[in-house]
């Protein structure tokens, strides 16, 4: 099959490597989209993902292939490749390891990812595509998943005036989810125009940019002079987790969707007199994926709204595609097809 494999030192080749055959309890997908995560760009541009792995987990595709005593899946059924859960007994990274650190441990759980034509998966691992679910929205349910944890982590109560900091997919997404979930309205702050202009079409009641305007008080004076009642941070790069601080109300909630490869600058002695709580939002659980599928069956969440014919790319471009996703860019969502 073909495979973009990872050669570290931000190489990517595409080259044929075999076709994994499922053995007893697996099912080998076929994909047909594959969409890039902002988690998989860092593993390119700060060299963490393994040599000699093929990366990528944002995947949609069929079951082309069950192994020995597999009965709950037939060939030929749409699915995602995640969301399923986990049977008694296996326990993921993040459980199995209390202190899981994601920069040192990120990969340990394997690299059999979706940047090529299959993908061999646990039987329970998969779910399925609701037929009214196009096959690349169902390639965006994994960072929705991510946007409806946090958003379901989060202290966000109807009516709540909410900021997501940082539009990009999950920005979008958690934007989304927070209308979805009851907020009354939703300011974004987004320097990429594309981006800014996403986000005013997904209903953000203003985007501020934060090259042009101070985002902080901008932020305070959209909601009323208090602060938002929560704010996301979906970048996690230079100031903008400070910038959340900062910014929110009173006894708010920060909650940090982005995972920062960087240190952060805070200077909390400007905000720390609010006692803001603050709490971390990481990957997502089966509920989450689940409600992602509805959310986008029934539109409450637009994942195409994230994509346009430009977004969608062949195998061959990922190079490009990755080297040009380390800057901010006028691309919302960039989706391989197979
Ligand atoms: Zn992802």
């Amino acid at each position: 099959m073909k495979a973009a494999v990872y050669h570290g030192a931000r190489r990517f080749e595409v080259t044929e490597i075999p076709t994994p055959e499922p053995g007893p309890g697996q099912v080998l997908v076929r994909v047909n989209h594959s969409a890039i995560c902002g988690t998989d760009v860092h593993a390119f541009m700060y060299d963490i993902a393994p040599a000699g792995s093929v990366i990528g987990h944002e995947i949609a595709g069929v079951i082309a292939a069950v192994g020995p005593g597999v009965e709950r899946w037939q060939v030929g059924q749409r699915v995602v490749a995640g969301g399923g859960e986990r049977p008694g007994g296996v326990t993921g990274l993040v459980d199995a390891n209390p202190r899981y650190n994601y920069r040192t441990m990120g990969f340990a759980g394997g690299t059999n990812g979706g940047y090529a034509e299959y993908q061999l998966l646990a039987d329970w691992r998969p779910t399925p595509i609701p037929d009214s679910v196009p096959d690349a929205a169902a390639a965006l349910t994994e960072p929705c998943s991510v946007a409806v944890q946090a958003v379901r982590k989060s202290a966000v109560r109807l009516g709540d005036t909410v900021a997501v900091i940082g539009a990009g997919p999950i920005g979008l997404l958690t934007m989304q989810a927070a209308r979805a979930a009851g907020a009354a309205r939703v300011f974004v702050s987004e320097p990429a125009p594309a981006r800014a202009e996403a986000a005013r079409k997904l209903g953000a009641a203003a985007v501020v940019n934060p090259r042009e305007e101070d985002p902080v008080a901008r932020l305070v004076e959209l909601s009323g002079g208090r602060g938002p009642d929560v704010i996301f941070d979906c970048a996690g790069i230079g100031a903008t987790l400070n910038q959340a601080f900062d910014s929110t109300r009173p006894a708010g909630q920060v909650v940090l969707v982005a995972v920062p490869w960087e240190p952060l600058p805070l200077e909390p002695a400007d905000w720390m007199a609010r006692e803001v709580e603050f709490r971390t939002s990481f990957a997502s659980d089966p509920v989450d994926w689940r409600i992602a599928l509805d959310l986008i069956a029934s539109g409450r969440i637009s994942a195409d709204a994230l994509m346009s014919e430009a977004s969608f790319i062949e195998l061959e471009q990922i190079q490009e595609a990755f080297e040009s996703l380390m800057q901010p860019s006028t691309q919302l969502q960039v989706v391989i097809r197979l």
